[in-house]
């Protein structure tokens, strides 16, 4: 089967940015979606605007009981589960000698545990049913380290391993990791040093916007079983 018409995808992040755009994509070819965060209100929004086949739950990913139960209750909704966007994430920048250690567990919590916490949810599942798709959404972080990005990187280079540990596994489940350049969205709202929040607001200066990242997971998503898009790193065409 081909394309993503009817089947059920979930969508962690889905409040904001890159995970509200891809549920905007997805519904718009046809998927059945369980969309996922933690600010509720956002979700009931974007489920009312998109639709019958869009349901919601609230989620925090670092939690996995919740994910677990976010999973049995979008299996409950639309009866199987055919694929997984792990898209929540944050990145409250700062340099290592600023021991912000508070907010480098924060970021191995969601960014790390989260994906894993998703995975182990859903891929039983995938197992039972000898197919499944999971879309893992890193960054350019998981290429290179930037500036002030010691601990994101790190933590974005564990998403792509984690991705390509997966693909190895499985001959009948796909992984797919997603890796953006800068993209304006929310991301960095929490960035506590006000020097990295101006530097990233000159980063941002040349940037994506978020259906850009929402169409290659379409994209990934779209193709037959039989073909696994391993990778896609998409930046703006301007940032050198
Ligand atoms: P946003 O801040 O707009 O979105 C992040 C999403 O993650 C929100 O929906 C937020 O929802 C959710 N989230 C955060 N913590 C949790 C949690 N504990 N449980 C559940 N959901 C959570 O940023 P983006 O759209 O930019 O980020 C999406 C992904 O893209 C991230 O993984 C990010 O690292 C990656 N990325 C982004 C880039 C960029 O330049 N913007 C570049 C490269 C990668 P809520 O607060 O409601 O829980």
């Amino acid at each position: 089967m081909t394309g993503v018409t009817h089947k059920t995808i979930l969508v962690t992040g889905a409040s904001s940015g890159i995970g509200e755009a891809t549920a905007r994509e997805l519904a718009k070819a046809g998927a059945s979606l369980f969309i996922g965060a933690r600010r509720a209100d956002r979700l009931e929004k974007l489920a009312a605007e998109l639709g019958e086949h869009v349901a919601y739950r609230v989620l925090d990913v670092t939690d996995g009981a919740d994910f677990e139960a976010f999973t049995e209750a979008a299996e409950a909704r639309f009866g199987r589960i055919d694929a997984l966007v792990n898209n929540a994430g944050v990145m409250p920048l700062s340099p290592l000698a600023a021991l912000k250690r508070e907010e480098w567990a924060r970021m191995i919590d969601v960014n790390i545990h989260g994906v894993l916490n998703g995975i182990a949810a859903v891929l039983p599942r995938f197992v039972a049913q000898a197919s499944g798709h999971v879309v893992n959404v890193a960054s350019i972080g998981a290429h290179l380290v930037v500036p002030t990005g010691a601990v994101y990187c790190a933590t974005k280079y564990a998403v792509w391993a984690i991705t390509e540990g997966l693909r190895q596994e499985h001959d009948d489940i796909r992984a797919t990791v997603i890796s953006p350049g800068v993209v304006a969205t929310e991301l960095g709202n929490d960035i506590t040093d006000p020097q990295v929040a101006d530097a990233l607001k000159v980063w941002r200066q040349k940037s994506l916007t978020p259906d850009a990242i929402a169409r290659a997971i379409r994209y990934a998503l779209e193709q037959p079983e039989g073909v696994d898009v391993n990778e896609v790193i998409v930046r703006p065409t301007a940032a050198g």
